[in-house]
C-alpha cells in the first residue's frame, strides 16, 4: 500500500467507526487529505455539506488535540454536544463560563482527556488563554465561520477580524479555516487577515443536479404577470422571491397570495412561517427577509420576481428549491429596467465615507460621561447631513457603526421621548385658564419647572415628566396622547434609536477602515454586473455560477438548465467552410475590441449599424457580415459562445471577450470546429 491509500483506508475506518457513516460526502475526503498531509486550506462547502468532519477527522487520527474557533457560540455548543454524544470528549470556553469552569476545560485539554477545543474569538484574545496556547499549542487550529472576518462577508464581526495581529504563538501551527461563503473576495480577505497567503482554496459541493435554472427575459411586468400565472398553474410549493416589500406586496395582491417581509409584526411572521411550513402546498411571495430556518425539503419552483444583487445571495435563495433531492426549478425573470432597483439598494447599503465621519463627529459631540445614551432620529438628522441621499441612508449608516463597534444600541429604556409645544406656553396656558384639568395642571407645572428656550425638542421619559407635573405616569400619557398634535407634540422614541457610544467609538478618527469601505462598495457593483453576465451567458447556468465560485468543474455541466436544454435539442448542424470563415471573421473583429462591447452593440457593429461609440463605428469590420443575414450572425455568435471560443468578462457589465480557446483558433494553434443550431430553430 502507498502511503496515501493507508491514509485513505485508516480515514475511512475512523469515519465507520468513530462517526458511524459509510462513506464520505463530495470533497470531504481530499480535504481530509490534504490536512493529514499538513496543507493549510480555505474550505469553502455549501451549508450542510458535512465541514465540521472535513477537521473533526483528521484531529481524531493524530495525537494532541485540536482548537476550533468560532464566533456563533449557540452553533458550538450544539458542536460540543454532538461530538460528547458520539463519545468525543469535546470542551468549549465562552464568556458565559465562570472562571473554575474554564479552567476545569483547559484541564482536560492538558491532560488529553478532551481532543476538541472549541473557543469563541473573544476568549481567544483573554492573556491566560494565550499563555495556555503557547505552553500547549493544537496539532490543527480552525477557523470555522471564517467569513465573519472578512468586511465583504454578509456577517462581518469585527471582534473576529481583531483577534489575528495580537497573537504571534499561531504562526507554528497548522491552520485551516472554513465557510459556506463563497465569493472570491472573501477567501482572499480571509488569508489577508489571517496572514496566510498561501492557503490553498478548496471548494467543493455546489453542484445541485436535481436543480434546473433558467432566465426568462421579460419586456414588461406584464411579461412577468403571465410567466408567474403559468408557473403557479403547476400548483407545487412556490417561493416568489421579490427585491423590494413593496414588490412583495403588489405581487401578493395580484395573485391573492401571502407575503413575508421585515415589515410584519412577529405574529404575522410566525403565522406566515407555519402555513408555510405546514401547508400541503404553500405559494409564499417574499423578500430576501425569508430564508432563516426554511428547512421545508420539498419546495419545487424558486421564482425571482426581480434580479437579485448578487449571485451568492441568487444561489443560496434559488437553492431552497429541492432539497429533498428531487427536480426543481429556479427561474429568474430579467427585466433590464429592475438594475435600477439594485443600484438604489447598493447605495443605500453603502453611505459616502463622509457620512460616516460626520454621524460619527456629531456623535461625539453629543456624548457625556455621565449620559451616556443618545437620541439620534434619522427623520430629523436628515438636514444635518447633506451628503445623505435619505432617511435610510442614514439609518443604514448607523448600521454600519454598530456593526464595527462604534455604537450599540439602547434597547432597555422604556416611555422615552422627545416633546415640543406647538404655541408659546403662555397662550396655552391662557388657553386653559380657569379649568382645572389634568391637561391644565400639566402645562401650568411645566411652565414652572421650565423655562421658554428649554422646551423645545426636549428628551425626557414619560417618568421624568410625571416627577414635573406631579402626575402619574398613566395620567402623563393620557394628556400626551389628548394634546398630541394641538398643543405640543409628543414623539415616542423608538426603541433602538437611542445609542451609546462604545470605548472604541469615542477614539478619534473614527476606527473605521474607509478604504475598505470604499471597496466594498466597488464589489457590491462587481457583483451586480455578474448577475447580469448570468443572464446573457450562452453556456450552462449552473455551471456559470459554480465557476464563478470558483469550484473546479472543468467542462461539467447540469445538462437541465435552459440552455443546456437548448445545446443539446438544437445544436445538430456541422458549419459549413462557409459558416467557419464568417465565424473566423467575428474572432478577427472581436480582438480588435476585446472586452469591450457586449453582445447587442458588437452584433450591430459586425452588421453595420450606425454606433455612438466611434472604436465600433469606425471598427474595419463594421458591416462585413450583413449580407451573411442578422439571424444567421447571431446564430454563430452564440455557437462560438456555447463552444468556448468568446465568453462574457467578468467585469461590471457582460462585455464579450475572446477565450484562450478562441485565441488558439484565430492563431491557427487549433482547428476551428463549431456547430449550429437548425435552421428551423433559429429564433
Ligand atoms: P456544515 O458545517 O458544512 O454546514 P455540518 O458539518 O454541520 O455541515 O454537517 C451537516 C450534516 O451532515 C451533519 O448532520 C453531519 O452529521 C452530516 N454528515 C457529515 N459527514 C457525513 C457523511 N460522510 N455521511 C453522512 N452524513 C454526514
Ligand atoms: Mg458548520
Amino acid at each position: 500500500m502507498t502511503e496515501g491509500n493507508t491514509i485513505r483506508a485508516s480515514a475511512t475506518a475512523v469515519l465507520q467507526q468513530y462517526f458511524g457513516f459509510r462513506e464520505f460526502l463530495a470533497g470531504q475526503q481530499e480535504v481530509i487529505e490534504r490536512i493529514l498531509g499538513g496543507e493549510e486550506l480555505c474550505v469553502v462547502m455549501p451549508t450542510g455539506a458535512g465541514k465540521s468532519l472535513c477537521y473533526q477527522l483528521p484531529i481524531l487520527m493524530r495525537a494532541g488535540y485540536g482548537l476550533i474557533l468560532s464566533p456563533l457560540i449557540s452553533l458550538m455548543k450544539d458542536q460540543v454536544d454532538a461530538l460528547n454524544a458520539k463519545g468525543l470528549r469535546a470542551v468549549f470556553l465562552n464568556s458565559s463560563m465562570t472562571s473554575s469552569e474554564q479552567s476545569q476545560a483547559m484541564r482536560a485539554i492538558a491532560s488529553g482527556q478532551a481532543k476538541f477545543l472549541y473557543v469563541a474569538p473573544e476568549r481567544f484574545r483573554a492573556p491566560i488563554f494565550q499563555r495556555f496556547f503557547f505552553e500547549h499549542p493544537p496539532t490543527l487550529l480552525v477557523v470555522d465561520e471564517a467569513h465573519c472576518i472578512s468586511q465583504w462577508g454578509h456577517d462581518f464581526r469585527p471582534d473576529y477580524q481583531r483577534i489575528w495581529g495580537q497573537f504571534p504563538a499561531i504562526a507554528n501551527v497548522q491552520l485551516c479555516a472554513f465557510t459556506a461563503t463563497a465569493t472570491p473576495e472573501v477567501r482572499e480577505d480571509i488569508r489577508l487577515h489571517l496572514q496566510r497567503p498561501g492557503m490553498l482554496d478548496m471548494v467543493s459541493g455546489f453542484k445541485r443536479k436535481n436543480l434546473s435554472f433558467s432566465v426568462i427575459y421579460c419586456r414588461s411586468k406584464g411579461d412577468k404577470v403571465a410567466i408567474v400565472q403559468r408557473v403557479l398553474a403547476q400548483k407545487q410549493p412556490t417561493i416568489i422571491y421579490t427585491s423590494s416589500r413593496k414588490e412583495a406586496e403588489w405581487v401578493a395582491g395580484e395573485f391573492s397570495l401571502r407575503f413575508y417581509h421585515a415589515g410584519l409584526s412577529n405574529q404575522e411572521r410566525k403565522q406566515t412561517q407555519d402555513y408555510f411550513s405546514q401547508s400541503p402546498c404553500p405559494v409564499l411571495v417574499a423578500t430576501n427577509a425569508f430564508g432563516m430556518g426554511i428547512d421545508r425539503p420539498d419546495i419545487r419552483q424558486v421564482i425571482h420576481f426581480n434580479i437579485p444583487g448578487s449571485l451568492e445571495a441568487y444561489y443560496q435563495e434559488a437553492g431552497r428549491a429541492g432539497r429533498d433531492g428531487e427536480a426543481a426549478s429556479c427561474i429568474l425573470l430579467n427585466a433590464p429596467a429592475d438594475r435600477h432597483i439594485q443600484e438604489y439598494l447598493l447605495n443605500l447599503n453603502n453611505p459616502p465615507p463622509e457620512l460616516l465621519v460626520g454621524l460619527h463627529r456629531y456623535l461625539l459631540k453629543q456624548y457625556t460621561p455621565d449620559d451616556s445614551a443618545i437620541y439620534l432620529n434619522p427623520g430629523k438628522l436628515l438636514p444635518l447631513f447633506p451628503m445623505a441621499d435619505s432617511e435610510s441612508q442614514l439609518r443604514s449608516a448607523i448600521r454600519i457603526l454598530e456593526r464595527h463597534g462604534i455604537v450599540e444600541r439602547s434597547y432597555q429604556l422604556g416611555g422615552q421621548g422627545e416633546l415640543s409645544f406647538l404655541e408659546p406656553l403662555p397662550t396655552l396656558l391662557a388657553e386653559h385658564q380657569g379649568v382645572q384639568t389634568q391637561r391644565s395642571i400639566f402645562l401650568s407645572r411645566m411652565a414652572s419647572v421650565f423655562s421658554e428656550n428649554q422646551l423645545s425638542n426636549l428628551c425626557c421619559s414619560i417618568a421624568e415628566l410625571s416627577a414635573y407635573s406631579g402626575l402619574r405616569r398613566d395620567q402623563v400619557a393620557r394628556v400626551l396622547s389628548h394634546l398630541n398634535g394641538e398643543s405640543l407634540r409628543w414623539e415616542a422614541i423608538e426603541l433602538g434609536d437611542l445609542l451609546h457610544l462604545t470605548e472604541i467609538g469615542r477614539q478619534e478618527p473614527l476606527q473605521i477602515d474607509l478604504k475598505a469601505l470604499k471597496k466594498k462598495r466597488e464589489l457590491d457593483e462587481t457583483r451586480l454586473g455578474r448577475v447580469q453576465s448570468y443572464c446573457y451567458t450562452r453556456k450552462c447556468r449552473q455551471a456559470y455560477i459554480i465557476g464563478y465560485f470558483g469550484e473546479k468543474i472543468g467542462s461539467w455541466h447540469c445538462g437541465c438548465c435552459d440552455l443546456c436544454a437548448g445545446i443539446n435539442a438544437n445544436l445538430s448542424r456541422p458549419a459549413s467552410s462557409a459558416d467557419l470563415a464568417q465565424a473566423k471573421r467575428i474572432l478577427q473583429a472581436l480582438e480588435l475590441v476585446d472586452g469591450e462591447f457586449g453582445r447587442r452593440r458588437f452584433l450591430g457593429m459586425l452588421l453595420g449599424h450606425d454606433d455612438s461609440n466611434m472604436a465600433l463605428h469606425q471598427h474595419p469590420s463594421r458591416g462585413r457580415l450583413k449580407s451573411y443575414g442578422e439571424k444567421r450572425t447571431e446564430n454563430l455568435l452564440n455557437a462560438l459562445e456555447m463552444q468556448g471560443y468568446l465568453q462574457i468578462g467578468s467585469g461590471e457589465y457582460p462585455c464579450l471577450e475572446l477565450s484562450r480557446k478562441g485565441l488558439d483558433a484565430l492563431k491557427g494553434k487549433i482547428k476551428l470546429e463549431l456547430k449550429l443550431f437548425s435552421a428551423k430553430t433559429l429564433r
